[in-house]
């Protein structure tokens, strides 16, 4: 697991939940942490909670006025404990919301009780990809398996690797993992010739190794939860798989942070498939003027960028296709130039237009961190006139539902 992502969870998750919606009586916003502190998958809850801490002291414990509560426990790894501590939390402290979760297990036993209480369940690491289709209430603000074991299999075919043993825990977030990654292997013209699966608890890694090493494939690609990837590592490297031509390939659990500077230099060859780093897109504006370069003609998003607000992106898009289109239409059928010689004036007429709406509309839907007390006041006024005025109203209608071609 890696503690940035983390970080943003905990930041996605504060800002998330601080709508009003959420929010108790009371000056107290609680967050029930259930985190695997202990037992297989303690590494995971530990650097959860790490993260969320180290969050809360760089960026303080007040939201939108409140005073965020951490209540962190302890499920040991083990989803009946997960379950019974997700209802004293949410009957005995109120909490306003629910959130960790190290195994896929312990994330869907919550579930139904997010559900009954209404309280918001914000799944930090489980990644089985179906977890947040289990309650409404659930969102989640890591990763899925599947995200990370697609990527390998894209990879992989690229790098001289065709055939992989497949090797996972034999519960949801594995055969996830399983499946993407072969479907995705298959499709990139590579083979998995061997699908192999682990018991969750305790599992004897030697007798699969050996079979791995026996079928001699080009990669092995692992996925067990965090905790047991140390496991899985040495004993690659004791039968020296690696010096035998077999690469290990896997998910991001293998070579867990904290168990990283344990596996020595072995570690070194393994390629892993996890996002490591998530940011928010920022909000921006771009144009390529002109968008035309000699033979080559820009169009959509290659050719500009608008923020989100006025859902304007695939208009603009699809009025630069069909503009390029009729123009090389006439190039070809007519042998008349004047179409595409005017394709780049044209466009940006419009795109201007959708540019100057697109950033109007945001800045008067997104508050920005410099707007201050004045921004703030000047964005109401601005709500208030395209509400009560027929003539403010009529301009925001025509913009929206898109200027004619
Ligand atoms: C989350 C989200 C929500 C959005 N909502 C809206 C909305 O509500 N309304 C709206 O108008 N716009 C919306 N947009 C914007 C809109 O989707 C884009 O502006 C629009 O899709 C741009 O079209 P495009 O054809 O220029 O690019 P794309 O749709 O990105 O198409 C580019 C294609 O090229 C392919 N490609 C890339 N590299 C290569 C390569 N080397 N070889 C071959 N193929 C390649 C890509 O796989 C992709 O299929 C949204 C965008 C996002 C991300």
């Amino acid at each position: 697991m890696h503690k940035r992502v983390f970080l943003n969870a905990m930041a996605l998750a504060i800002a998330a939940l601080s709508s009003t919606a959420v929010l108790a009586d009371g000056n107290t916003f609680k967050i029930g942490l259930i985190l695997p502190m202990t037992g297989q998958q303690a590494s995971t809850g530990r650097q959860i909670e790490a993260a969320a801490r180290l969050y809360m002291a760089q960026n303080g414990d007040m939201v939108a006025g409140k005073k965020i509560e951490l209540i962190v426990k302890d499920d040991t790894t083990v989803p009946d404990v997960t379950k019974r501590l997700a209802q004293e939390l949410v009957v005995n402290d109120k909490v306003n919301v629910l959130a960790g979760f190290g195994i896929t297990p312990s994330a869907l036993a919550t579930a139904p009780i997010a559900t009954q209480s209404k309280t918001p369940q914000v799944v930090m690491a489980a990644a089985t990809s179906s977890i947040t289709e289990a309650s409404p209430y659930i969102v989640r603000t890591s990763f899925t398996l599947p995200q990370a074991s697609v990527s390998l299999a894209d990879w992989a075919p690229k790098n001289g690797i065709k055939k992989v043993v497949t090797l996972v825990s034999d519960y949801g977030p594995g055969i996830d993992a399983e499946k993407f990654f072969k479907e995705r292997l298959i499709f990139n013209g590579g083979q998995v010739i061997e699908s192999l699966r682990v018991p969750l608890r305790g599992p004897d890694f030697a007798p699969f190794l050996q079979k791995v090493r026996d079928l001699k494939p080009d990669a092995l690609f692992v996925f067990v939860p965090s905790g047991a990837g140390a496991a899985v590592m040495k004993q690659f490297l004791e039968r020296g798989m690696d010096k035998a031509g077999i690469k290990l390939i896997g998910t991001g659990d293998i070579t867990d942070d904290d168990q990283l500077n344990d596996m020595g230099d072995g570690a070194l060859g393994v390629v892993t498939g996890a996002s490591i780093e998530k940011s928010i897109a920022p909000l921006r504006s771009f144009v390529a003027e002109p968008m035309r370069f000699g033979r080559m003609f820009l169009a959509g998003d290659a050719a500009h960028i608008v923020p989100p607000t006025g859902a304007k992106g695939l208009n603009l898009a699809a009025t630069d296709v069909k503009y390029l289109a009729s123009s090389i239409i006439e190039f070809y059928a007519e042998q008349s130039e004047a179409g595409i010689n005017h394709y780049s004036d044209r466009c940006l007429r419009r795109i201007w237009k959708g540019e100057r709406f697109s950033w109007w509309f945001t800045s008067l839907m997104h508050r920005f961190p410099n707007d201050g007390a004045i921004g703030q006041k000047l964005q109401e006024a601005e709500l208030e006139y395209l509400v009560g005025s027929s003539a403010a109203s009529t301009v925001m209608a025509e913009n929206y539902v898109g200027l004619p071609l």
